[in-house]
């Protein structure tokens, strides 16, 4: 048997964690620790783990192996491969993940109609059971390169430093400045049929896409609806080309500017015009600009496309950015959104991310 002490350190650890406030009496048995069993053999853990040669080239040893800064689907589907690796790593999340106006999250494998905070939560559950891993509920303000790896501000002004940084931030849109709309939006308001057509199957369906995204919209959504109407509000004439596809799929048109979305509850009634009129609708899909959620990739000189409606920060087969050591995971990396892309985003993520830190950057 041994006794040891322990001379803790009162507040907070670079790890985020409450250390131990006083001298600390801990007996040894084997190797095993008995008193915080639990803690000490995580900090045995993390320490034996620390160990293992991770001193950036200054010497400085950062904080943690890789900091991922979002923790919904691609954050967390990162963060498990990095656990699962035995690295060090921190989870820096707000809280705001882009389809939380929703009740319900279609069409991820195994989890179809989940609710999107629930499915978070456990995602969340089971990445901190493993040992290596610290989670933040708190905004991350800003990035910078610092020697090897890079410096994280909170918005608290706290710091936290890795060797790589997984972004996995999202992207925030931009509704049309219609009212009801923003009320409306993930209920009675969506913008992907593979989503949240099924719910509304049959019933009364408009369109308020713009006028090329629209037709495309209308002619697919005759699948969920045998009444579509697309809204051209106010956008002037299609082209004989359009209208006849439109025609040919039997997808009504209107062409008056939308005055404002008329709710039932969580749901859409009707759409009122400039004119006046007022039309039923139970469900109404839409095309939005989106907005890179936080400016983290831009602040780190990552090389960003703007697409059709948003900008996506370029990365490459396992989600690298053009800056070295920053990886961008989910719908900020990418054109085609959903949960299972943005999962698997992460999962190549977290796998660039740790690979990186053994072979070549
Ligand atoms: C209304 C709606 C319904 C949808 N329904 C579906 C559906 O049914 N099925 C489907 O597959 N897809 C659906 N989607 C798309 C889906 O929501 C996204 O593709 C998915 O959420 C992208 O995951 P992500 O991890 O990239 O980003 P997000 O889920 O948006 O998560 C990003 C996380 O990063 C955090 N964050 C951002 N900046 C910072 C910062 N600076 N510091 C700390 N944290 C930060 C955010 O708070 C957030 O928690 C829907 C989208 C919307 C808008």
């Amino acid at each position: 048997m041994w006794y040891l002490f322990l001379n803790g350190k009162e507040g907070m650890d670079t790890m985020g964690k409450t250390t131990i406030s006083r001298r600390a009496l801990v007996t040894v048995f084997g190797g095993s620790a008995l008193i915080n069993g639990a803690v000490l053999r995580a900090e045995a853990k993390e320490k034996m783990i620390r160990n293992q040669g991770l001193e950036t080239a200054s010497g400085v040893a950062p904080d943690y192996d890789a900091i991922i800064v979002g923790g919904s689907y691609a954050g967390l589907s990162a963060a498990i491969q990095l656990a699962r690796a035995r690295r060090r790593i921190l989870v820096i999340d707000a809280g705001k993940p882009r389809n939380r106006f929703a009740r319900a999250s279609h069409g991820f494998f195994g989890q179809d109609g989940q609710s999107p905070k629930e499915m978070i939560e456990r995602a969340r559950k089971q990445v901190l059971a493993y040992p290596t891993v610290r989670f933040e509920q708190a905004e991350a303000t800003r990035a910078t390169r610092e020697g090897d790896g890079f410096r994280v501000t909170f918005g608290d002004n706290r710091v936290a430093r890795a060797r790589r940084l997984v972004l996995a931030t999202g992207v925030k849109d931009d509704l049309p400045a219609i009212p009801g709309m923003k009320e409306l939006w993930g209920t009675g308001v969506a913008h992907c049929p593979y989503c949240h057509g099924y719910e509304v199957a049959g019933r009364k369906i408009a369109i308020l896409s713009g006028k090329e995204l629209g037709v495309h919209q209308a002619l697919l959504l005759r699948d969920w609806s045998d009444d579509v109407t697309l809204l051209i509000n106010g956008a002037g004439e299609l082209g004989s080309e359009d209208s006849e596809r439109l025609q040919a799929r039997r997808v009504k048109i209107e062409t008056v500017p939308v005055s404002r979305l008329i709710a039932n509850g969580s749901e859409l009634e009707a759409v009122e015009f400039a004119d006046g009129k007022r039309l039923p609708f139970g469900a109404m899909f839409i095309a939005t600009r989106y907005s890179l959620a936080s400016p983290l990739a831009e602040q780190l000189g990552c090389e960003i496309e703007q697409g059709a409606f948003g900008p996506t920060v370029k990365t490459d087969d396992f989600k690298k950015s053009s800056v070295p050591g920053v990886y961008v995971a989910g719908d900020a990396g990418r054109a085609m959104h959903s949960a299972t892309l943005a999962s698997a985003d992460g999962v190549l993520a977290g796998v660039g991310a740790h690979q990186s830190l053994i072979f070549a950057k």
